[in-house]
């Protein structure tokens, strides 16, 4: 049995060394045979260079290489495409996963047979209550408004087995939402409660922007309902117009003196309906965009090259 551990990594030199010892002290605790994945997701700093240069000393290291930053999710996809386990577990660079945990969760996975083991945050050290609150909402939300049921609290920290490697390797979706996706294919998929840790070292590579533009790839993916917020909000606005019209056509028949022109309120009218069309739009817009990234049918990713792969 092959176990393959995907590592995503951006600029992260100042982790990359301890989080190798790290994982391979708890692989060595485990009977499995073992590669890391690591993906090079663009770094600027020395992490392509420390990756390879412990690629040379130990051959369960491998690498891939991108040709510049395509973001997390394709540095995860990348590493599932080409891992070569039997089992897989995607973990962050960062040590916020604890290791250890994959111990944990190879045995849940053996006892039970399960085709997914999915880490559970009990509680995440060293986050900002920015952060804590919105993802807390975030994946609350995405569970209303989508009609798969996506464990909550779940990032990509998770074992999958080879049945889901490879069910995964058939979608060729782009923008993906790994870790929804993964709920959507079913299975056997169970999860593993943990602690999140603070990271190790350096700071977040997921700035607002790019948490916005993940959040937005996890609803618009999973959820055709902010589609809906068109057709109810155009509603609403036919009939607040319709009841307005019968009240200014009463106002005139019992009191005609009374009517002066309304400047205020067209003006009001007009740039709240406006808002309400640029808004839609934009919905719209979002899924065409997404359309028109399929159309294109560009590959996710560009790997420049792999190291003992
Ligand atoms: N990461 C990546 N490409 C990116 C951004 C992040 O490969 O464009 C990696 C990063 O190196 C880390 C993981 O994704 O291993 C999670 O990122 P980070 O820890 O910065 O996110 P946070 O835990 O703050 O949400
Ligand atoms: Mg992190």
């Amino acid at each position: 049995m092959l176990l393959s551990v995907i590592i995503p990594c951006y600029n992260e030199e100042l982790v990359i060394l301890e989080t190798y010892k790290r994982l391979t002290e708890v692989m060595q605790k485990t009977d499995m045979d073992y590669e890391f994945v690591f993906i090079n997701d663009g770094s600027r700093d020395q992490t392509f260079p420390i990756l390879f240069q412990l690629s040379q000393e130990d051959n369960s290291v491998k690498i891939i290489n991108f040709s510049r930053n395509f973001g997390h999710q394709c540095a995860v996809t990348a590493g599932i495409n080409n891992c070569n386990g039997d089992l897989a577990v995607i973990i962050d660079a960062d040590l916020q996963d604890p290791p250890e945990v994959i111990l944990d969760m190879l045995e849940i996975q053996r006892k039970e047979n399960a085709n997914v083991v999915y880490g559970v945050r009990k509680k995440r050290e060293g986050e900002s209550w920015f952060k804590l609150v919105t993802a807390k909402y975030f994946y609350r939300t995405l569970n209303k408004l989508s009609d798969v049921k996506f464990p909550v609290d779940t990032g990509d920290f998770r074992l999958i087995d080879r049945t889901i490697i490879d069910e995964f390797n058939r979608l060729h979706e782009k923008n993906k939402y790994i870790r929804g996706l993964i709920s959507w294919m079913g299975y056997k998929q169970l999860p593993c409660y943990y602690e999140r840790k603070e990271r190790f070292a350096g700071e977040t590579k997921y700035p607002l922007k790019k948490m916005l533009k993940f959040a937005t790839t996890g609803l618009l993916s999973f959820s055709k309902k902010p589609l809906k917020v068109s057709i109810w909000a155009g509603g609403a606005s036919v009939l607040i117009g319709l009841i307005y019209a019968l009240v200014i056509l009463i106002l005139k028949i019992v009191h005609p003196a009374s009517f002066v022109v309304g400047w205020t309120s067209i003006i009001f009218i007009v740039i709240f309906f406006g808002g309400v069309q640029l808004l839609t739009i934009g919905i719209l817009g979002e899924y065409i965009g997404n359309l028109f990234d399929e159309a294109k049918d560009r590959p996710e990713y560009i790997i420049k090259e792999k190291v003992n792969l």
